[in-house]
């Protein structure tokens, strides 16, 4: 079946994001001098408090409090995507990219056997865009999804996103059921009817046949930092500056601390950041899909165990720096894609990390560019869809610096039955969409 062309017989969306807007793979500051800030926010008394109290504080627990602390956390109570916001990501920029992956999951599925139900799962679906996108495409290829039983399931902490994701899914057209003590903290159904589910811990989601999807989630998850010395490894802490009051700065630890024995022996970098909390999510996905089937798409900025010092803030789509003003302003590290396939500890097979601009081209998007174009005379809608993908391809924008990993079963690639003798014939699987190009059946 063409795929695009269903999905084509389609309206387009209202316009997105205005561009410029700052994606958070940038790096450097191209001109913008960081933001300053130098309010005293309540993080930041939060932060001076409990270094007082116990002591320096490894980046790693800097991150995880500035971010979700369930109180002040930068995450719990506002909206960051967007033009109003702190940065924008694809799924804001245009309507094909969630569309494309949608038709990832479809192909994943029929390749895998269609089986008669299917979990899809989204970790940190920031405001619910994507997988609006991606349920629309559901929608248009309904004939072929009609007899499978598909859920939602929604990996989110933060309060007030969370909100915005049910809004956009579900239009409010049939009460939420709420429980913020239970761990599945809010329960609805979409426009289309289907059951959406909401959580904040991967652990909670329950254990069934699923498509995992993470976009722009890994990179922020903490990070802890280490600089070579002459005397080794030496964990990077924040620290209270004793210069001057309420400021904070990084010190290195003076001995050796734990976390050290995630850097692997033959590290040749004299700085890594190591993100062990990303090493806890793939264990958990790849035993998953290892036991139950299913795949898994990770889509973020990163690199293979190559680059340094990563950490960054951003605030108001400028560069911020990190310790200043805690709490207004977005903290994330590129993700290393070495790490997180070092981590599935061969339980699954691993296809990429591709970049962005490969993935795309491989799923259509070109073909998929034009049947929008076609369908409308508007000029700005026209504009938008150019300039929206000329940010998710082209190499100076997002086209390089972000990269798909999918992780799905061994037998995925090597035919389902692992007994089968070598020399009795079996189809051979079908390629994995977006890692070769799009299989037309
Ligand atoms: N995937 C979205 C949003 C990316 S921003 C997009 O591409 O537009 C990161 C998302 O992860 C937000 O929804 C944030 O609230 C969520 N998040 C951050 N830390 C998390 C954690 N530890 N567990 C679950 N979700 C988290």
């Amino acid at each position: 079946m063409n795929f695009l062309a269903a999905a084509g017989a389609r309206r387009l969306c209202a316009v997105r994001a205005v561009l410029p807007c700052l994606w958070r793979g940038k790096y450097l500051s191209s001109g913008n001098e960081p933001a300053e800030n130098n309010s005293v926010t309540p993080m930041l008394r939060h932060l001076i408090y409990k270094i007082k109290s116990t002591g320096p504080i490894t980046v790693a627990e800097y991150m995880k409090e500035v971010l979700t602390n369930p109180a002040k956390g930068y995450y719990m109570n506002r909206d960051m995507l967007g033009e109003e916001g702190d940065f924008i990501t694809s799924p804001e920029i245009s309507q094909m990219f969630g569309e494309l992956l949608g038709i990832w999951f479809i192909s994943e599925w029929i390749a895998a056997g269609k089986n008669a139900a299917f979990q899809l799962v989204e970790l940190g679906p920031g405001k619910g865009t994507l997988l609006g996108d991606i349920l629309r495409v559901f929608s248009q290829l309904g004939s072929l999804l009609k007899n499978c039983d598909i859920s939602l399931h929604l990996v989110e902490v933060s309060q007030k996103l969370s909100e915005i994701q049910a809004l956009t899914l579900t239009e409010e057209k049939v009460p939420l059921e709420q429980n913020a003590e239970s761990p599945v903290y809010m329960k609805g159904v979409t426009k289309s009817g289907i059951p959406v589910s909401w959580y904040r811990d991967l652990q909670d989601v329950p254990k069934e046949y699923s498509f995992y999807l993470a976009h722009e989630f890994f990179d922020v998850l903490p990070v802890h930092k280490f600089q070579k010395t002459p005397h080794g490894w030496r964990e990077v802490l924040v620290d209270i500056d004793p210069q001057v009051s309420d400021k904070l700065r990084f010190v290195l630890a003076p001995c050796a601390t734990p976390a050290e024995a995630f850097i692997q022996n033959d590290e040749t970098r004299d700085h890594v950041e190591v993100c062990p909390e990303a090493g806890v999510v793939i264990q958990e996905l790849s035993q998953r899909i290892s036991l139950t089937g299913g795949a898994a798409l990770i889509a973020d900025y990163g690199h293979d165990g190559t680059k340094t010092d990563t950490f960054r803030g951003f605030c108001g789509h400028r560069l911020h720096d990190v310790l200043t003003a805690p709490g207004t302003a977005d903290l994330t590290a590129d993700v290393d894609f070495s790490y997180l396939r070092r981590m599935s500890q061969g339980k699954v097979a691993s296809l990429g990390p591709i970049e962005q601009q490969t993935f795309l081209r491989n799923m259509g998007i070109d073909v998929r560019l034009k049947i929008l174009l076609d369908k409308t005379d508007d000029p700005s809608l026209r504009q938008q869809l150019l300039q929206g993908y000329n940010m998710l391809m082209n190499p100076m924008k997002m086209g390089e610096r972000f990269n798909f990993l999918a992780l799905v079963p061994h037998q995925r690639l090597h035919g389902r039955n692992h007994q089968t003798n070598a020399r009795q014939s079996k189809p051979s699987p079908s390629p994995v969409a977006g890692f070769g190009e799009l299989a037309w059946q």
